[in-house]
């Protein structure tokens, strides 16, 4: 892993080589970064216009990547070729994986990360990618025009104008990713004030005024908070548990066969509880916090203490105590997002035995953003009623690094592949994490913060962190044309390797003495076939490819470089054979399209008035989305079904 050379940024709009883009994408956050890239990678001349260059790449919250669910996303963003992956490879300072008790396939990849590192990596990944200009500037209003003046209601976008500047700058396609900024507030106790996160204006009102007032996109405000920082030299460590990271750190990134930390140079976290001074002070400073008393909906399953407390009184809560960087001198409180005002913050901390002594270094906060309905999106992330406008990232309700980082890509995917003329994409719930995230989006909606569990994917014995570069990167290169092909090869490679090493497990076999004896180990229960093969025996669950090597060195041990990724292969095998008929059925329902012009109130089919309403409203694109809808019953598939067979 080599930083490479830094160009120029262009800080003026009238310094800019071009004032015509195939792509602008807005906000270079988790979503804005890699949608530029992946727009630059599929090959359009790509503008990247963020308010402050030097906050691309900025961890707003936690300083981690990966965890349950959306380790897989990071997984499936790196085999399209995105940055995140490599990134947290870079500036991981404690790897591990989590829910390890569970199978492989919902492992969560995780590490703790370096801020600084995190976001020199991707400046410098960003600033030397080709075709890409990247440059600093406020967006005030996006342009937009009516597409058809007889069908109005329907709208095309034409650019962008920064604040400051006369001239407009064109665009085939814009990608919007404003994050929190959105019409942002911020609080802290009493004090509310405008802000996209600490230290950063809000986006401007234009250009909320034009998705609300003039494409008449219907949205909504959500909310999100982050904890105080604290000055590590007064933390009581003695008094919280010993985390260490992993002893031999798995990389996120398949590009990578280790991480730039050494398992020696990585810092432990610590854990920590709360006590009942922590609910006490919480529930003293309830009047002082007008960020809690709000209706606004926050994120569910990463709360603020004050709802932790107030949702499950009297209860210890789990704290974490995690570095920010290798050499910060500060330490990230996860769980104790707050928004009481500071003098509260301090008193509530000090209640934790290993924070009896604590500073604060900065204060928590909270901020509260409008986000766009994602119904009005189609799986392309683009918005259905404006050509060429795409969404994506916390402005579709989502919550999280990795949400907003997988959106983010294929939203600069799809803008380019719009910008250059060639038909937007969709993935599939059947092929990988992203396809489950977005679907959930434009087919169900949020109605509060959305973040990825593997519980939401239905295939997840298929879709596993070690497969998603089988999954995603041979797909990526031959139909998208966002991987390079440095990286097509080497998937070509591992494909091939793998496909080999399984024939080989299928060609070795002894018979079931034979094996008891060689692999004694093994405890094996009764056998059906008399003479076992090399991958049944793999399925054992204390059997490793090591053992079996030691039995058949001469074929085996050329693939000893994958040994884990067979022996995960080998388990899940039986269970993924099943599945493939249930995901051919699905894949064949997304495979039928329904037209979005169908008037779905006066369709001469059998449809109740209750169906029809919510098919009009999310209107979705296929037929196999309209399955998903809650309230369409398989009736009324049915119907649907046949009308549009017949129609076309
Ligand atoms: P962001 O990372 O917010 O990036 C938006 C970018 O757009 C910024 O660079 C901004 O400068 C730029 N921008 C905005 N408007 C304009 C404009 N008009 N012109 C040009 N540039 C513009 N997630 C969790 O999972 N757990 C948490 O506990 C959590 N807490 C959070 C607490 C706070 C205070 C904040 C701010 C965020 C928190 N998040 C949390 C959310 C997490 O930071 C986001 O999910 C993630 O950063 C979203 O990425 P994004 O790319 O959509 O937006």
């Amino acid at each position: 892993m080599v930083q490479r050379f830094l160009w120029p940024v262009c800080r003026r709009a009238s310094h800019l080589a071009r004032q015509q883009y195939d792509v602008i994408v807005v906000g270079g956050g988790h979503a804005g970064t890699e949608a530029a890239a992946a727009a630059s990678r599929v090959g359009a001349h790509t503008l990247l216009v963020t308010q402050k260059v030097h906050t691309i790449g900025a961890l707003s919250c936690n300083p981690s990547l990966g965890g349950v669910g959306k380790g897989h996303l990071v997984k499936e963003v790196d085999a399209l070729d995105g940055v995140c992956g490599r990134a947290g490879d870079w500036a991981g300072i404690h790897f591990s994986i989590l829910n390890r008790r569970k199978g492989p396939a919902v492992w969560g990849p995780r590490a703790q990360l370096d801020r600084q590192r995190y976001r020199q990596f991707i400046q410098s990944e960003l600033l030397s990618t080709s075709r890409l200009t990247v440059l600093e500037g406020s967006v005030e209003e996006l342009l937009v025009t009516e597409s058809n003046p007889e069908e109005p209601g329907c709208h095309r976008v034409t650019g962008i104008r920064l604040a400051g500047a006369s001239l407009p700058i064109s665009a085939h396609s814009v990608v919007l990713t404003t994050g929190t900024f959105l019409s942002g507030s911020l609080f802290m106790g009493q004090n509310t004030s405008p802000g996209g996160r600490i230290g950063d204006a809000p986006s401007s009102a234009g250009m909320s005024h034009t998705l609300r007032e003039r494409l008449g996109l219907k949205m909504g405000r959500l909310r999100t908070g982050t904890p105080p920082r604290i000055v590590k030299a007064s933390v009581d460590f003695d008094q919280a548990t010993l985390h260490p990271p992993d002893s031999q750190p798995s990389p996120f990134s398949f590009l990578n066969s280790h991480t730039h930390c050494k398992a020696e140079e990585q810092l432990p976290c610590y854990l920590t509880y709360t006590t009942p001074g922590v609910d006490k002070v919480v529930k003293e400073s309830l009047h002082l916090n007008c960020h809690i008393q709000q209706d606004t909906k926050g994120p569910r399953y990463c709360p603020s203490i004050e709802s932790r407390v107030l949702r499950f009184p009297g209860r210890q809560h789990q704290v974490w105590l995690e570095p920010e960087g290798l050499t910060s001198d500060l330490v990230y409180p996860q769980g104790l997002s707050m928004t009481m005002p500071p003098d509260m913050q301090l008193h509530l901390i000090r209640e934790i035995p290993a924070l009896h002594r604590a500073e604060i270094h900065t204060p928590g906060y909270g901020v509260q953003y409008d986000f766009v309905c994602p119904t009005q999106l189609s799986p392309a992330l683009q918005v259905k009623s404006t050509q060429g406008l795409f969404l994506a990232g916390q402005i579709n309700g989502t919550t999280g690094y990795e949400e907003a980082a997988a959106q983010g890509l294929w939203a600069g995917v799809n803008a380019a592949r719009a910008a250059l003329c060639m038909p937007t994409m969709a993935l599939s719930r059947t092929e990988s994490y992203i396809g489950v995230l977005i679907d959930d989006l434009v087919t169900r909606g949020v109605t509060e913060p959305y973040r990825m569990f593997t519980s939401r994917a239905e295939f997840r014995t298929s879709l596993r962190p070690d497969n998603a570069d089988l999954r995603l990167t041979l797909k990526g290169f031959a139909e998208v044309g966002c991987v390079s092909s440095r990286r097509y090869q080497q998937t070509v490679r591992v494909r091939d390797s793998l496909q080999d090493a399984l024939a080989a497990l299928r060609d070795v076999s002894l018979s079931a003495t034979a094996w008891r004896l060689k692999l004694p180990r093994v405890h094996i229960s009764e056998m059906k076939a008399a003479n076992p093969t090399g991958l049944e025996m793999l399925q054992y669950n204390d059997a490793t490819f090591e053992m079996l090597v030691s039995v058949f060195p001469e074929c085996l041990s050329p693939y000893t470089e994958f040994s884990q990724r067979l022996k995960i292969e080998a388990v899940y095998r039986p269970h993924c054979v099943l599945q493939q008929k249930e995901i051919a059925r699905i894949q064949k329902e997304e495979s039928m399209s329904l037209p979005q012009d169908l008037d779905y109130l006066s369709l001469p089919v059998s449809l109740s008035q209750e169906v029809r309403e919510i098919l009009d409203r999310v209107r979705p694109s296929t037929l196999g989305a309209a399955t998903r809808l809650q309230g369409v019953t398989p009736a009324a598939i049915a119907h649907l079904f046949n009308y549009v067979l017949h129609s076309g």
